[in-house]
């Protein structure tokens, strides 16, 4: 549990038995838990591949109480005045179940949503038939987006459309002329204020969204021209996603407090304050300012806001307004996580002890053996250097022809072992100097794993985004190796070799060593942005799913679906089924015409053709 830091990322959810086997506790209660391993094995039994995703959907519910309940608690501590009412911004993770889910749990809070698209405004409309909840549309919108919520707003008491740029006026006054009515609205505001950590550009003046101060007089004078003013009811900012940093948040409420309180005093009345996204989730455990973590909590989140927004309305005599937050990521994240086992190591372990050096043989190697041999605690350092320069010789002899293959290989099985002994006693010895702390990732091997960075974790490819990575059993053992992760893909970016750490970030993560049993690594937190950012490269589709449900103390697998098959991802790059058989079919016809194939292996090999197209994409062992 130190090791891979559990409980420090985990938020209560997760934790490691005596078995050694992770555990899941969606309520982050002592008796409902489900074993990792023990899901997995029955996924086996089901025979269903790897990999495949767990999803937890009362974590999901866990989520949406603890985040009104903090929200709840703030108001009340603070003796606020207004109400809070969160809204899930759908692009964080627009899967349906995940949607349907998160309104479920938050029905008693008036959970609403929040859209960016027409697509998603579609998608949201179906999502939620509650007349009376949220619905915040931002976004560009064009006239036919626009003309979208001017019908959803006639059954959507609640329907605000956001002003995202002073050029969508225009559509606004076009729809409310020719339609005969005027939905509710609001502005969203570019504050001079930014946010921390990666997304630190989604805010402040450069941002790609957002209002400038004379934009919403603009806004503001004509829609009293319009005789639209009342209308105005949301004002409205988003600082980008993971803020690390909570003095950001705090800068920010306090500038977007100082502009609702002279909006009010113009004579807007501006009902909502949104306040957007942007609440982080500690991935790596830190509880710092790194970009993949957080220095504040969700509680201390909410506390901010309403404490900051508290002060500035009683200092400026104006009525609070209801608070609004877009909370995604904090929302998600942890209710899912990737299964996948381990096919092997590239590189075989070869045993130096083994090495057998004939009479034959250049000096080179013998020197190497003895220093192989006689390294030691005190000696390490000058005999590793030593064993660099022979490993040089050894190459241009090889290039040379002054030794065969098998020599070389020798001296290489040699050398790779006495970079293993050196970096043993370098942490022995707690030498920490760069050199060794490289060794160890030159020793680390590389673990064969079946998944694909770009279709499951594509934020990590893409942004550098650290998740926690660890295996899901065998935790009651010390593990003895150091390693990294290549994906299925054969793509050289599909490698994970940075881990989170507390202090810094590890190149290589501490595994075991594979024996005859599976090996099975879980990736974590991967519930916010993953699911639809994720890709088909190398055409590996969508993964395996399970929805694991607790109740009564006992776990079950309330749904599984499955991922794509071969013959799926294919027809999305419009390869047609027919057509590619019958190509194939042509190829093979041709060959067997002229007497090179035999008639029964063409059916064969049209056969397997066809019956591969059924699978999943991924690797089968
Ligand atoms: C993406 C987005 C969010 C969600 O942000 P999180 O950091 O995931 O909570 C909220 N509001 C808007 C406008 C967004 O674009």
């Amino acid at each position: 549990m130190e090791l891979y830091g559990v409980q420090r990322w985990g938020s209560g959810y997760f934790d490691v038995d005596k078995e050694g086997n992770l555990l899941v506790r969606p309520n982050k209660n002592e008796l409902q838990t489900a074993n990792v391993k023990a899901i997995v094995d029955r996924l086996v039994k089901k025979k269903i591949g790897f990999p495949v995703l767990l999803r937890f959907p009362q974590i999901l519910d866990h989520r949406v109480n603890e985040l009104h309940e903090s929200f709840n608690d703030a108001i009340s501590r603070y003796e606020y005045g207004g109400k809070y009412q969160a809204v899930f911004p759908i692009k964080v993770n627009q899967r349906k179940e995940v949607v349907l889910e998160l309104l479920k749990a938050g029905k008693k809070y008036g959970y609403g949503l929040e859209v960016g698209t027409k697509s998603e405004l579609l998608a949201a409309l179906a999502l939620d038939p509650k007349p009376s909840s949220l619905l915040v549309c931002n976004g560009f919108k064009d006239e036919r987006f626009a003309n979208l919520a001017f019908d959803a707003s006639l059954v959507k008491e609640k329907l605000i459309i956001v002003l995202d740029e002073i050029g969508e006026l225009p559509t606004i006054f076009e729809q409310a002329k020719s339609l005969g009515h005027m939905p509710l609205l609001g502005v969203r505001v570019k504050l001079h204020m930014r946010g921390a950590g990666r997304w630190i550009s989604s805010g402040g003046e450069l941002a790609k969204f957002g209002l400038s101060g004379s934009d919403v007089l603009d806004i503001v004078e004509s829609l009293k021209k319009e005789g639209h003013l009342d209308k105005l009811r949301m004002l409205h900012f988003h600082l980008g996603s993971q803020i690390t940093h909570i003095k950001r948040i705090q800068d920010a409420i306090r500038e977007a407090a100082r502009l609702y309180a002279e909006l009010h005093k113009m004579g807007v009345d501006i009902e909502y304050l949104n306040v957007g996204g942007g609440l982080g989730v500690d991935y790596d455990g830190s509880k710092s300012v790194s970009e993949s973590s957080m220095n504040y909590s969700m509680q201390e989140y909410a506390n901010n806001v309403v404490y900051i927004m508290n002060l500035v309305c009683e200092e400026e005599g104006v009525p609070p307004p209801t608070l609004v937050s877009e909370s995604g990521r904090a929302v998600t994240a942890h209710h899912s996580l990737l299964v996948f086992n381990v096919k092997g190591k590239m590189h075989a372990d070869q045993d130096p002890e083994k090495v057998k050096i004939a009479e034959e043989d250049p000096i080179v190697l013998s020197e190497l053996r003895d220093t192989y041999v006689e390294l030691n605690k005190k000696n390490f350092v000058e005999y590793y250097h030593d064993a660099l320069i022979l490993k040089e010789d050894l190459v241009n002899m090889f290039n040379l022809a002054q030794i065969d293959l098998r020599q070389l290989a020798s001296g290489e099985i040699l050398f790779k072992g006495i970079c293993q002994k050196a970096s043993e006693f370098a942490k022995d010895t707690g030498n920490r100097s760069k050199e060794f702390e490289n060794l160890r990732n030159i020793v680390a091997s590389r673990y064969i794993c079946n998944f694909s960075v770009f279709q499951s974790l594509p934020d990590y490819w893409g942004v550098g985004q650290l998740f926690p990575v660890m295996p899901i059993h065998r935790l009651n053992e010390p593990p003895d190796q150091y390693g990294t992760l290549l994906d299925a893909t054969c793509d050289s970016d599909g490698e994970i070799d940075q881990f989170i750490d507390i202090r810094d970030i590890k190149e290589v993560l501490e595994l075991h060593s594979l024996g005859d049993q599976p090996y099975y690594i879980g990736i974590f937190l991967l519930g916010a942005y993953q699911d639809t950012l994720g890709d088909f490269h190398n055409l590996f589709g969508s993964v395996n799913e399970a929805h694991v449900h607790l109740k009564n103390g006992e776990w079950q697998i309330k749904q599984i679906i499955k991922g794509s098959t071969v013959g799926e991802v294919l027809s999305l790059f419009k390869y047609d089924r027919e057509w590619m058989t019958t190509a194939f079919k042509k190829l093979v016809e041709n060959v067997t015409s002229k007497g090179k194939v035999e008639r029964k292996e063409a059916k064969k090999i049209l056969k397997d053709y066809e019956r591969e197209v059924e699978e999943y994409t991924y690797l089968k062992f």
